[in-house]
């Protein structure tokens, strides 16, 4: 089915709908303009949310721009959502109207296969993600860069109590996307000692979540000037230069892991040498280009090398709970709707402290 034909069929799909202000792409420009979406009505197991604040991530930025090939315009990006419950339908029972929700990056799945049987289902290969994907109604998925989404009762998470909804919003991906694999590969055990690739969205709140787990942490970058930043205000415990021979040499041989969110170089080799023996690499990101491994630097040490893909809603659940209790958030800034255009071009540069949110509740408005 063409793009263009399948949001114009969207309507005919859905004759329970009702509309909803949007912020959309067209084209591969990537420029959002405000949109007219249709909603399905409440089902019996869905949770109707009036979002509040959405969280803008890299894979917005890429799929607005078709950098992926994949995009099916109109696209409505967002998959940090934040908001309140306006209604639910008969069967649910975990949420109630008025109850601060989240929704990240699935929305639906097959709910059969052995993932979704053993509770990870993001790693189901019919998973339907919140947004420019095609659901099992055949409609195509609209995510949070809108004043209304309606998800099944299974993929919203509930806000807990002392996690504000604005900085609480992406840890709904970049948050479980750094805690789910620090938890399933052991780097949440206190005095053991982690490295972070990379200080962005995701690296940032590994910082924190490393330090709430009681673990010491080293910050790998290529910018020297984010030491300060990294060690005074983030917390972390030290700070290496990856590009400097003697900084990366200072701490061989003696991390347990390391959350690699943004390799720049294509060799591997120097960051397996931080590892201790039986060591674990864990990539989160994607970088473009193929990385380049040597044997020899994983096998003489018994190394581990992993990759990790958001998380559970269980995972997610679990992350939301223990943010909220250890005062884990990400570091924001907010944008209007009508700023969000800026705030890409800012995103592409890479010039934003950690992550912008889209005030979606107070600002996405018709002119
Ligand atoms: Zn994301
Ligand atoms: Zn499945």
């Amino acid at each position: 089915m063409a793009p263009t034909a399948a949001a114009a069929e969207q309507q005919q799909l859905l004759p329970q709908a009702r509309k909803a202000l949007g912020l959309a792409a067209h084209d591969a420009s990537g420029h959002l303009t405000p949109i007219r979406i249709t909603r399905r009505n409440t089902g019996d197991d869905d949770v109707s949310i009036k979002v509040l604040y959405c969280g803008i991530c890299h894979s917005d930025l890429h799929t607005i721009k078709n950098e992926w090939r994949n995009a099916i315009y109109p696209v409505v990006a967002g998959h940090e959502i934040a908001g309140v419950v306006t209604e639910v339908g008969k069967n649910v029972a975990r949420f109630k109207a008025g109850d601060n929700v989240g929704v990240g990056c699935m929305v639906n799945t097959c709910r059969s296969c052995e993932s979704c049987e053993e509770g990870s289902e993001n790693y189901c290969s019919r998973i339907v993600f919140t947004y420019n994907s095609v659901d099992r109604d055949g409609t195509v998925t609209y995510g949070g860069y809108s004043e209304l989404v309606v998800v099944s009762e299974r993929f919203v998470v509930r806000f807990p109590d002392g996690l504000p909804l604005d900085r609480g919003a992406p840890l709904l991906c970049a948050g479980v996307t750094v805690y789910a694999p620090m938890k399933q590969h052991g780097l949440s055990e206190p005095g053991k000692h982690v490295g972070v690739i990379g200080l962005g969205g995701l690296g940032h709140v590994a910082v924190k979540f490393a330090k709430a787990f009681g673990m010491k942490v080293t910050v790998i970058s290529t910018s020297p000037e984010k030491r300060q930043e990294a060690v005074e205000r983030l917390g972390a415990d030290a700070f290496v230069v990856s590009t400097n021979a003697s900084d990366m040499k200072s701490v061989m041989g003696t991390m347990h892991g390391i959350i690699n969110t943004a390799c720049a170089s294509t060799s591997m080799h120097p960051y397996f040498a931080l590892l201790k023996p039986k060591g674990k690499m864990i990539l989160v990101g994607l970088p473009e280009k193929p990385l380049q491994v040597s044997a020899f630097a994983l096998v003489g040490g018994g190394k581990t090398l992993a990759g990790s893909c958001m998380g559970s809603i269980t995972d997610t659940q679990e992350m939301m709970d223990f943010a909220a209790k250890h005062g884990v958030a990400a570091d924001v800034e907010l944008v209007r709707a009508d700023e969000v255009n800026t705030a890409m071009e800012r995103l592409a540069k890479g010039d934003v402290r950690y992550r912008f949110v889209i005030d979606i509740g107070n600002t996405l408005k018709t002119d």
